[in-house]
């Protein structure tokens, strides 16, 4: 199947967003995250995402145009109730006002709890970064049964909790450094996007019902058995852990141990600081960029063409699918045509949207 263009891609979602009910704002916040995602190079977290948000929406666990709610607000601690809204933009909303908080302050914590599904967290890193930012995101997964297991388990207890990282760089440069990365060794989407292509995962990245390593993605995606490995045997696992309970138990968003309804909710914990008030003046972006420097110039494994720091695969595959298009595979095709079929949109005319003929 030919790679689909990155602006057909956005109609299509924009049009299935328009179609569960967003406002033209929510629609577009969203249409721009999934498709971000996809040029990123995180298919798991883009368009192929459209038809679980249809099925959530029709449980009533997504709430189209949702006004985020302070549950508490003590200057440098920003608590927010985003009550199932629209993820994207209950994030975007949420993170933009801890930029504004650690501008006057030099650093803000927000909550945001019980948001639907946020995305790639790396959109909230690079909307931080673009203002001059740090950004810290510890984020749970909850209301559906866990699917990942800690280390030494032979049994899910958590969710692919993402945590990410990022540090600004000059004024309309890029982040210095965007580490987004799920705690699992692979995102579930990522195993969902190898069962749709019918292909094997990575060892090492899942283990069967019984607890012993598998790489066929299809019993963990179709049926939730058995489960994803936490990254980092015991390392990794410990910070999966610290999103759970740093994300959303210390803050009262909903756990892994909640009642759940089988959608998908996330909190975050942001910390964003105003790195103007580490009083470092020049050096402290100059000595940023030494050590940036100083670790691309690593001699390469081999195998490996050159070292790259965290971003740097997404910037590229950017680049890329902006001129090359987007591969989707056939299967995640008609699943959101489908998707976008259950609320009477029609299939030809999404299809065409996607191949960039609106
Ligand atoms: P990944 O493994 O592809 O990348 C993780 C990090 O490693 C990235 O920062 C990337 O830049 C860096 N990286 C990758 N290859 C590199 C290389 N060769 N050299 C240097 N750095 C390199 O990402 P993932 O763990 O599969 O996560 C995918 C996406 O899923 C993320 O955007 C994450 O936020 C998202 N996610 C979201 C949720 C949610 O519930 N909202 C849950 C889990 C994951």
């Amino acid at each position: 199947m030919p790679n689909l263009p990155a602006a057909g891609l956005r109609a299509l979602a924009f049009a299935i967003a328009r179609a569960w009910g967003s406002a033209e704002e929510e629609a577009a916040i969203v249409a721009d995250h999934l498709v971000e995602a996809n040029l990123t190079g995180h298919d798991s977290h883009g368009v192929g995402m459209l038809p679980t948000y249809v099925r959530v929406f029709r449980q009533g666990c997504l709430v189209p145009n949702r006004e985020l709610e302070v549950v508490a607000d003590s200057g440098a601690v920003l608590v927010l109730e985003a009550g199932r809204g629209v993820g994207q933009r209950m994030a975007k909303l949420a993170v933009a006002r801890g930029i504004e908080r650690a501008r006057s302050l030099g650093a803000a914590v927000v909550a945001l709890r019980n948001s639907c599904h946020i995305g790639r967290i790396g959109a909230y890193g690079e909307q931080a970064a673009a203002q001059g930012m740090v950004f810290l995101g510890f984020v749970n997964v909850a209301d559906h049964d866990p699917i990942v297991a800690p280390f030494g388990a032979a049994e899910a207890r958590l969710g692919t909790n993402p945590f990410c990282a990022a540090l600004p760089s000059r004024p309309g440069a890029p982040p210095a450094l965007l580490l987004d990365m799920a705690t699992s060794t692979i995102a579930f989407g990522k195993a969902r996007v190898a069962r749709n292509k019918g292909l094997p995962v990575p060892e090492g990245t899942l283990i069967d019902r019984e607890g012993r390593p598998t790489t066929d993605p299809a019993p963990m995606v179709d049926r939730f058995e058995g489960a994803l490995t936490a990254f980092g045997l015991h390392k990794g696992s410990g910070l999966a852990i610290l999103c759970e309970l740093l994300g959303a138990a210390l803050p009262g968003g909903q756990t892994i141990t909640d009642p759940m309804r089988h959608a998908v909710v996330n909190n975050m914990l942001a910390i964003l600081i105003d790195p103007g008030r580490f009083a470092a003046g020049a050096r402290g972006p100059a000595a940023v960029e030494a050590v940036a420097g100083w670790i691309r110039s690593a001699r390469p494994a081999p195998g490996v063409d050159r070292v790259r720091l965290p971003g740097e695969p997404e910037r590229e595959s950017r680049e890329r699918r902006l001129a090359e298009g987007v591969p989707i595979d056939e299967r995640s095709l008609a699943e959101i045509l489908e998707a976008g079929a259950a609320l009477g949109l029609e299939r030809d005319r999404l299809a065409a949207l996607a191949r960039g003929e609106g």
